[in-house]
């Protein structure tokens, strides 16, 4: 049952489903559905209307049903339905138990055209697409009718009989709604609603050669599958009178209502299919799970979390406003939800190589890790420590500024979990880069020594040079150097950050990361989190992506663009 809440503090679609409960509207209870069309992967935009839908769903003990929108054979595959459901399941909801293939209804779309046309509410057209589109009118000026709009049914009936037969080729006849040609709403302007397409379908084969329109199969399988609130993004409010007129015409067992919300956008990103399926053929990026690639997938890969991309369609609410949604809005629920699970462990991206100098040499110990500050019960870990280790290169300046606390010259530094070291001397190579530091440690500064909590004003990680592991990692940074990639008279391809992928070839990580399993976030002390990459990582080469860093490096930069 429905808990007993108040409507206040909930959007506005809660707020009429309550109203509606309330009036006794849905006692049969509430029905929404999910209705991806099986062109593309899942992006962070089809996100929002899933927590939306299948929310609902969950809220009010009622269902959603995720409907393949496969009325187009065109563009559809699939391996997009596969990866479909696979990122639905994944993302939390239940992609099984209720889905259903607008192709399930062919026969019905067919049979509603045809009371359509009996009951004088449709005709074949026989104009070209062009002459269609003369026809029209404009915003400013009403429509005219085609020649052929007062057809007899007789004839109507026998020409969409023939069309369905196969008869005819793409684009003779189409099939129109008889609206109104004089309506200031274009989309009542007499819409076409079925038309030839002599493509073989996913589903059904070849046994369609005419396949209904997206508004007139949309209603109507609403209708048939008793769908109680049909919600959709506002680019469709225009759609709704014809919504309407669908389902007023036709006898179906149900009269939904569509309810509108403004899509999801977010800066420095693309949420639009047709976009992403570019960056996929254009290979712009590897495939569309590419980690950088706002899909539910590429987000899965990169190591974003289930319920932190949940969280972040809470956040964001759902209103009728359009907005942009900065991209450290998501990031941040990624942190959140990334800092109390991840185990601490450390990893040198870039390495430089330290020799302790005055550690024995064929020495061997092991210092204890905690594996999480605030979680004692995550336990802890052994890191292997000898004379040669291995250090962040930035963690060096040979002419350093004041403030630099960490190696330089005569400098000293703390090593974390380990000893106070002191840079001795630098060793160039005949180019003149820096090579490798020696060092000296002092023996008494170990944890449980007496100069244990000596303080110094710097902490740096290292690992062993010995017993690290290594390994090759991905950094990843925006896939838009700009908030809205593809505004103004720019192609949105422009507008791709160069610098959206960084491969390190030789970074090293400690040993306990050896067989991590993929699904296992980890932060690497000071260089963020990161998860072994599902596709590429292997026992034998480590490749590991960076899912965040541990702060909003962009924060600046998006405060300057609000300005
Ligand atoms: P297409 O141009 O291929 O139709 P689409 O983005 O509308 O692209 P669909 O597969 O038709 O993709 O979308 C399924 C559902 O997800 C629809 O109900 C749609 O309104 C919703 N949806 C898609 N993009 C967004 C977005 N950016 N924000 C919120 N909802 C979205
Ligand atoms: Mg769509």
């Amino acid at each position: 049952m429905k808990e007993e809440t108040t409507s206040a503090g909930k959007d506005f679609i809660r707020q009429i489903i309550d109203a509606d409960l309330e009036s006794g509207k849905c006692s049969d209870g509430i029905i929404t559905r999910f209705p991806p069309e099986p062109n593309g992967y899942l992006h962070i935009g089809h996100a929002k209307s899933m927590c939306l839908n299948f929310g609902i769903a969950a809220e009010y003990s009622g269902s959603c049903i995720l409907r393949f929108d496969d009325t187009n054979p065109v563009k559809e595959d699939q391996k997009f339905v596969d990866s479909i459901i696979k990122d639905i399941r994944w993302l939390g909801f239940d992609s099984e138990s209720r889905l259903t293939h607008a192709s399930d209804y062919f026969e019905k779309f067919y049979d509603c055209a045809i009371t359509l046309i009996e009951h004088g509410k449709a005709y074949v057209d026989s104009l070209s697409a062009e002459e269609i589109r003369e026809l029209r009118g404009t915003l400013t000026e009403p429509g005219k009718p085609s020649p052929y709009r007062e057809r007899s049914v007789a004839e109507n009936l026998d020409l969409f009989a023939r069309m369905k037969a196969g008869e005819f080729a793409d684009g003779e006849h189409i099939l129109r709604a008889k609206i109104d040609m004089a309506s200031p709403n274009i989309n009542l302007r007499d819409p076409a609603i079925y038309r030839i397409r002599k493509i073989t379908h996913q589903r059904t084969g070849d046994s369609w050669c005419i396949y209904p329109m997206y508004d007139f199969a949309h209603a109507t399988t609403d209708a048939l599958e008793s769908i109680t609130h049909s919600l959709c993004t506002l680019e469709f409010e225009d759609h709704r009178p014809l919504y309407d007129w669908v389902i007023k015409n036709l006898d179906l067992p149900s009269e939904p209502n569509q309810y509108e919300f403004s899509r999801l956008n977010l800066a420095y990103t693309i949420t639009s299919k047709r976009k992403l399926a570019t960056l996929v053929e254009e290979q712009k990026v590897v495939g569309w799970d590419d980690p950088r690639m706002p899909t539910i997938a590429g987000m899965r890969r990169r190591g974003y979390p289930a319920p932190a991309i949940r969280d972040f369609c809470g956040r964001i609410g759902i209103t009728k406003k359009e907005n942009i949604i900065e991209m450290g809005v998501l990031e941040n629920s990624v942190r959140e939800h990334l800092n109390p699970i991840a185990h601490r462990v450390l990893a040198v991206l870039n390495p430089l190589k330290v020799v302790i100098t005055n550690y024995p040499e064929g020495q061997e110990e092991m210092l204890v890790a905690d594996n999480h500050p605030m979680d004692p019960e995550a336990g802890q870990r052994e890191l292997p420590f000898s004379r040669e280790i291995y250090v962040e290169q930035n963690d060096f300046m040979e002419e350093a500024p004041r403030k630099f606390f960490r190696l330089k010259p005569g400098g000293e530094v703390r090593l974390r979990y380990a000893y106070i070291i002191r840079c001795d001397e630098v060793i160039k190579n005949a180019a003149g880069e820096v090579i490798e530091l020696h060092c000296s440690y002092d023996p008494a500064t170990k944890s449980g020594m007496p100069d244990a909590n000596r303080k110094v004003k710097g902490t740096i990680h290292w690992v062993s040079c010995d017993k690290s592991l290594p390994a090759e990692v991905r950094l990843y940074d925006r896939l838009f150097s700009v908030a809205r990639p593809g505004s103004g008279d720019t192609d949105f391809l422009e507008h791709l950050n160069p610098g959206s992928l960084e491969v390190l070839h030789g970074a090293r990580v400690e040993p306990s990361v050896k067989g991590i399993s993929t699904d296992v976030p980890l932060q690497f002390e000071r260089n963020g989190y990161f998860v072994a990459d599902s596709e590429n990582s292997s026992p034998e080469q480590l490749v590991i992506n960076r899912v965040i860093t541990l702060r909003d490096s962009w924060l600046k930069q998006e405060k300057a663009d609000r300005a």
